[in-house]
């Protein structure tokens, strides 16, 4: 591997040292940026260019990015399968604090280790997730796992399901 140097960019009117990143590495930091597990998401060039141009530098940083993001492959996939929504009623119920609303769903049944279904929360406003894997689904282990979510956040006021 080819060793790794910084170099002085002006950043947004503020001078800083970036490392440069070799030519062998510049594939997996885009990779990582655009799509990472943990810090992806597949967002357009701009954003994937923003996130990686605020830690490190490579020759055609730009175009680079660019180049990526309109081969990835999930892009492409996404954007020809494009959902046509209806149209939002006027006064849209919003959530404004955490765990005022949530959206609960079932997965299952998996047939995984005796605990055939996965029973999810989703919070509207933070995105926070729960999961709880259970046997069965019925109004008692609902009950349970809303108990589990208020011993540690505010009671939820507004439950939504499919
Ligand atoms: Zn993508």
């Amino acid at each position: 591997m080819k060793e790794c140097y910084v170099i002085k960019k002006f950043n947004r009117g503020k001078r800083s040292l970036l490392p440069v990143a070799p030519e062998t590495l510049q594939g997996d930091m885009i990779k990582e940026a655009h799509s990472g597990v943990l810090t992806g998401g597949h967002f357009e060039e701009t954003r994937t260019y923003n996130k990686l141009a605020n830690q490190l530098y490579f020759r055609d940083i730009h175009k680079k990015i660019k180049q990526w993001v309109q081969t990835c492959d999930t892009c492409q996939r996404v954007k020809k399968t494009k959902v046509k929504y209806g149209k939002m009623t006027d006064n849209p119920k919003i959530a404004e604090q955490i765990m005022e609303e949530l959206s609960t769903d079932v997965l299952g049944p998996l047939k995984i280790g005796g605990r055939d279904y996965v029973i999810l929360f989703i919070c509207s406003f933070s995105k926070y997730i729960y999961l709880k894997a259970t046997q069965q689904v019925n109004s008692n282990t609902i009950v349970e796992c809303l108990e589990d979510i208020m011993v540690h956040y505010p009671t939820p006021r507004r439950l939504k399901t499919e």
